[in-house]
């Protein structure tokens, strides 16, 4: 297959937020000390949470397990220090949750399991040794969905997938970690793709990068030329959420994923920069995930950096690492300023899911008063999802969520362009994401 660069048309809707990533594009990925503490949620992905196989007391050195995955859809939890246990109990999860959680005090000795080895072999192996290798290092997608990555590869077999598409795509104002990923471990990520293909084996592979990166499509280019991959690198132009799956499979395609379906109902699959790195790790080097990068910026931190930090760091100790928070810093995100979730303590930790954090000072967070709506319509221009935001809020605001739910609801991919270009200030991704809360719920209990 070719090797080409090309510039593809859009998706509909979507809206251009600044950027701001010029506070960390240009900073190299540093290592983060390990914590004297972690505190390690044991779940961390979409589905079933594992069960704790170890105690208080107990010793447990990098990359030993910690639980037993909770079903099919369901990843253990690995300890990212050595240490001792020393207690398994709620904790505040930056989901805004409290979850199960296990205490870890740190040794100082960073001694790792000798379950993590290299494997010579690794580009020989069948696929249902790849997906259990994957399953068990607790992988689960690194772009923040955090869905288990062993599930997302296994498609039944009457949803073939002919088309795989590695998203570097980063279209979330502020955050840098995947461009660095990109830049620095260009090779790692590609390795990782070719195991992906190894399970899939579609017809076609895209390598997906927004055009302000074009160092890292280059990068990419030629790792892919490097590991004599067969697929093509496209650089698509910036328009948020380009990142997010359905909109990416619309650019690059022209599929429509259909109304509650799934990528794979296109035939596509699509797995974030980050996750084909750590499943090369995991297959190639039997090393869990214990670790991710970090964006740590806004203009409310002192210095702003990438960083590889431990699972179960805390923030506090992350953001001391970054020179700690300026005067004047208005709000602590997990993730960035469109889909990221505002945090109200510092004690939360990093989770696989963990793609930055970021503090916004006052002038950064938006301050416009919530009014009423002026029925403009900017909202349904921006989604792109095809949806109407403004219908949609209104429904959920009288708690008519069946009309919610005929209105389609359940596919708002909450990706915050309505809120972002609505002039009044509106809550509505708070109102979507209560909308498809009770309407999951509903359903759920219909059967
Ligand atoms: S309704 Fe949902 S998908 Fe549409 S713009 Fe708003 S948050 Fe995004
Ligand atoms: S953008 Fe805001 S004000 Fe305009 S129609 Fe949508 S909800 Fe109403």
């Amino acid at each position: 297959m070719a090797l080409r660069i090309l510039t593809r048309r859009g998706f509909r809707g979507g809206v251009h937020p600044p950027e701001n990533k010029e506070l960390t594009a240009e900073k190299p990925i540093e290592i983060l000390p390990p914590p004297p503490v972690v505190v390690i949620p044991v779940q961390q992905h979409i589905g079933a949470p594992g069960q704790p196989i170890v105690q208080a007391g107990d010793r447990v050195r990098v990359g030993d397990r910690l639980t037993e995955p909770g079903g099919y859809v369901s990843v253990p939890v690995h300890a990212s220090i050595s240490g001792i246990v020393k207690a398994i109990e709620p904790r505040p999860h930056p989901l805004g949750t409290t979850a199960l959680s296990i205490v870890i005090e740190g040794d100082g000795q960073d001694e790792w399991s000798d379950t993590v080895v290299d494997d010579e072999a690794w580009d020989q192996l069948p696929a249902e040794e790849i997906r259990e290798r994957i399953r068990m290092a607790g992988l689960a997608g690194m772009g923040g969905a955090a869905f288990p990555t062993h599930v997302k590869l296994s498609p039944p077999p009457n949803k073939p997938i002919d088309t795989f598409i590695l998203n570097g795509a980063e279209c979330e104002p502020y955050l840098t970690a995947d461009h660095r990923l990109m830049l620095e471990y260009p090779e790692e990520i590609v390795r990782g793709m070719k195991i992906i293909l190894r399970v899939l084996r579609p017809a076609k592979a895209f390598i997906a990068i927004e055009d302000n990166k074009m160092d890292a499509v280059r990068a990419m280019r030629q790792a892919v030329q490097r590991e004599g991959l067969s697929c093509e690198v496209v650089a698509l132009p910036v328009k948020y959420p380009q990142g997010a799956e359905k909109q990416l499979i619309k650019a690059l395609t022209g599929r429509e994923v259909p109304r509650g379906g799934l990528p794979m109902d296109v035939g596509c699959l699509v797995h974030n920069v980050g996750t084909a790195r750590a499943i090369y790790q995991a297959v190639a080097k039997r090393r869990p995930v214990i670790d991710r990068v970090v964006t740590v910026t806004g203009r409310g931190v002192v210095e702003p950096k990438n960083l590889l930090v431990r699972i179960g760091t805390p923030f506090s100790f992350v953001l001391e690492h970054c020179g700690g928070i300026r005067d004047g810093a208005a709000r602590v995100l997990m993730g960035g300023p469109m889909m990221g979730i505002a945090q109200f303590t510092l004690d939360v930790p990093v989770v696989k899911g963990t793609s930055g954090i970021v503090v916004l000072n006052q002038e950064e967070v938006d301050r416009r008063q919530m009014a009423v709506c002026i029925r403009c319509a900017r909202c349904i221009d921006a989604c792109p999802m095809g949806l109407m935001p403004t219908t949609l809020y209104h429904l959920v605001k009288a708690k008519r969520f069946e009309g919610a739910q005929d209105y389609g609801v359940l596919d708002c991919i909450e990706c915050g362009s309505c809120a972002y270009v609505c002039p009044a200030g509106l809550p509505l991704v708070h109102a979507m994401k209560w909308g498809k809360m009770e309407v999951s719920r509903k359903l759920r209990a219909a059967g």
